[in-house]
């Protein structure tokens, strides 16, 4: 790609070049050796043999004999010069009506020119026409495809990559979830017989979630590594073309090259630039997308999974996906990848450090504790720049102060990318999730916190509280969604009340707050006020929160109004029981909160054993009081 690109400056600078040269060639005027002046001296005198006119320029001969009084002795030898032997000269036509009338009355031959314009017709059109020519065919080889018009789209123009790998298991660490989750992947690609014969079920599309830099790709390379199968690789960008039609003949051309190759995988990095949300964008432009888009669809729903083809995408932005991406048949299974925790850190250190001499004094786990919210990606980078630092010193090994002077280079970077929470923002986010999981606790029909964390997560989230069941359930009671409003609300009272300052964290629980009370008053019937009456609203995108469109209403002002206020009594009213809840545990909410600090991750072991001791702490002034 990047020699192609060369090729076609260069085809680009020789057109200049030759328009150039052509100019001065053929269209630089004569170089005038006589003054407009001096010809007019020289016609009045008589001296003017025969002349033509041309639109700029006058061009003829003088007489021999004579001109010495009227011209200086150098010019008459360069006239002389000019016209080998006769007296030529050239000088400019200027705008002079009575020039003819004096040409007759001295009584001169003269006659005029059309100048020939071929070389300006040739200049005007037909060198653009080329240079239109030479641009359009550098355009066409920049997007990868061969010059021939009808083949675009055919191209193979290592759009993407098939090789193996050489990448396993071993290479990825800190994430064993995924990798569990895509072992069966694994193991289904090197021996697909087996799974057909025993009539398994394997998925067609792998969505595999994370922010940049916590090892999708590495992940997905190590599926083909472990399965020793080709590996064809291309970024979702690469589909994108100018010309409609193009991109769809891409996904065509992929299709049937990976299944010759089949067992094999295909991987298309940043899904998002592909399959946008039809119609989400207003902009125009999006008429290929949604082709190649469509072809994508076609495609995964056409071909037969039993051949051993497998499709991964990475995104991290799955909120944006065109809903139709992730239905069953497609990308129906996610795998989320989190920022590592300590121990996931530390183990990705270790992977990395692997080929690096380092001091014995060196404690990865140290390490690890001073990076919270790094990414796979960071710490490479972490490793790379801390021996890059040893070696400049002249060390023999790299020691802890490299790392962390490396540390804290890069950790100024990130900061400036706000992927890195400062310690006021950690402890903010800490009482949050803490906030979150003890009204939990505290609420019958929650379901059940399985881990707490303060690792940012995703693009937006920078903490999580995982409560089980995740996945969603068809039939709830009211008493079970007022809990889980009560949960969404813990996070923001518990900022309340411990900072009496409330941060921009929790927008999205309010917002899904909102969303769970106003579904509960207009489609549940839930609400005492409007009764059983169902309000038909436009629903949302069944994943995440993609923004649905604009509907019409089928009610009344006055109804909308009365939903307003159901809404909001129902949040108020959550409002003022969480907050009671988490006044009246106080003290767990900021011994929670320490051990988040300390820990980044808590789960449900450590989690209940710090509710009892509160528990017995807690019971036994009462009972002595
Ligand atoms: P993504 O595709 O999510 O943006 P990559 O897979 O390209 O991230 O990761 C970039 C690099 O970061 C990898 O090549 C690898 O060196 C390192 N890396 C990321 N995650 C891990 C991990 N879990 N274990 C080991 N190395 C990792
Ligand atoms: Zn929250």
């Amino acid at each position: 790609m990047e020699k192609k690109h060369w090729i076609s400056v260069w085809y680009f600078l020789a057109a200049i070049f030759l328009i150039l040269t052509f100019e001065s060639y053929f269209l630089a005027p004569h170089v005038e050796n006589l003054s407009y002046s001096e010809f007019k001296r020289l016609v009045k005198a008589g001296k003017v043999e025969n002349l033509t006119l041309g639109q700029t320029e006058i061009t003829g001969t003088l007489k021999a004999e004579g001109l010495e009084g009227l011209l200086s002795k150098e010019k008459i030898a360069d006239l002389k010069k000019f016209g080998k032997g006769e007296h030529r000269f050239v000088t400019v036509r200027v705008n002079d009506p009575s020039l003819v009338q004096e040409l007759e009355g001295a009584n001169v031959r003269f006659t005029g020119r059309r100048e020939s314009n071929w070389i300006s017709t040739l200049l005007s059109w037909i060198v653009p026409a080329l240079l239109f020519f030479v641009l359009w065919g550098a355009l066409i080889r920049r997007m990868g495809a061969p010059s021939g018009v009808l083949e675009i789209g055919k191209s193979k123009a290592k759009v993407y990559v098939e090789k193996k790998t050489g990448v396993t298991f071993e290479d990825v660490a800190g994430i064993d979830e995924a990798k569990e989750e895509l072992m069966e992947v694994v193991s289904f690609l090197k021996d697909p017989q087996r799974y057909r014969r025993l009539g398994g079920n394997i998925p067609k599309g792998v969505l595999i979630v994370g922010a940049p830099g916590t090892g999708k790709t590495l992940l997905a390379k190590a599926v083909a590594g472990e399965a020793r199968v080709p590996f064809f690789s291309l970024s979702g960008s690469d589909f994108v073309e100018m010309f409609v039609g193009v991109g769809a003949a891409r996904v065509r051309d992929l299709f049937t090259q990976a299944q010759q190759k089949a067992p094999c995988i295909i991987f298309i990095d940043e899904l998002d630039a592909l399959g946008k949300a039809r119609g989400v964008n207003p902009f125009g432009m999006h008429d290929e997308r949604e082709q190649t888009l469509n072809q994508l669809l076609v495609e995964m729903d056409g071909f037969d999974t039993n051949k051993g083809v497998i499709i991964l995408a990475a995104t991290n932005r799955p909120e944006t996906l065109d809903p139709a991406l992730l239905r069953p048949g497609r990308f129906d299974r996610h795998v989320t990848l989190d920022r590592p925790d300590l121990k996931g850190r530390e183990k990705i250190l270790r992977v990395h450090t692997e080929h690096v001499v380092l001091s014995p004094e060196v404690d990865l786990s140290v390490i690890a504790a001073r990076t919270p919210g790094f990414v796979g990606a960071d710490l490479a980078n972490l490793v790379n720049e801390a021996a890059l630092l040893a070696a400049r010193k002249g060390k023999e090994k790299v020691e802890t102060a490299d790392f962390d002077e490396a540390v804290d280079r890069i950790v100024g970077g990130l900061e400036k990318k706000t992927r890195v929470m400062n310690p006021k923002e950690k402890e903010t986010v800490a009482y949050h999730e803490a906030g979150h999981a003890l009204v939990a606790e505290f609420r019958p029909h929650a379901d059940r916190v399985l881990k707490i964390s303060i690792i940012p997560r995703g693009v937006a989230a920078l903490g999580y509280t995982q409560q089980l069941p995740t996945e969603d359930r068809y039939l709830l009671k009211r008493s079970e969604l007022l809990d889980r409003l009560d949960v969404l609300l813990g996070g923001r009272v518990a900022e309340e009340i411990v900072f009496g300052d409330i941060s921009t964290g929790a927008q999205n629980d309010l917002q899904r707050a909102t969303d769970m009370a106003r579904h509960m008053i207009t489609q549940y019937g839930m609400s005492d006020d409007l009764g059983l009456a169902t309000f038909e609203e436009p629903r949302p995108s069944p994943y995440l929160n993609v923004p649905s469109a604009p509907g019409q209403r089928a009610y009344s002002e006055r109804t909308a109004q009365s939903i307003d206020d159901e809404v909001k009594k129902l949040l108020d009213e959550a409002h003022v029981r969480v907050r009671k809840t988490l006044t009246a545990q106080r003290a767990t909410l900021e011994s929670l909160a320490k051990l988040l600090l300390e820990k980044e991750v808590v789960d449900r072991t450590t989690l209940d054993n710090l509710l009892k001791t509160h528990r017995e702490r807690h019971s036994r002034p009462s009972r002595a009081g």
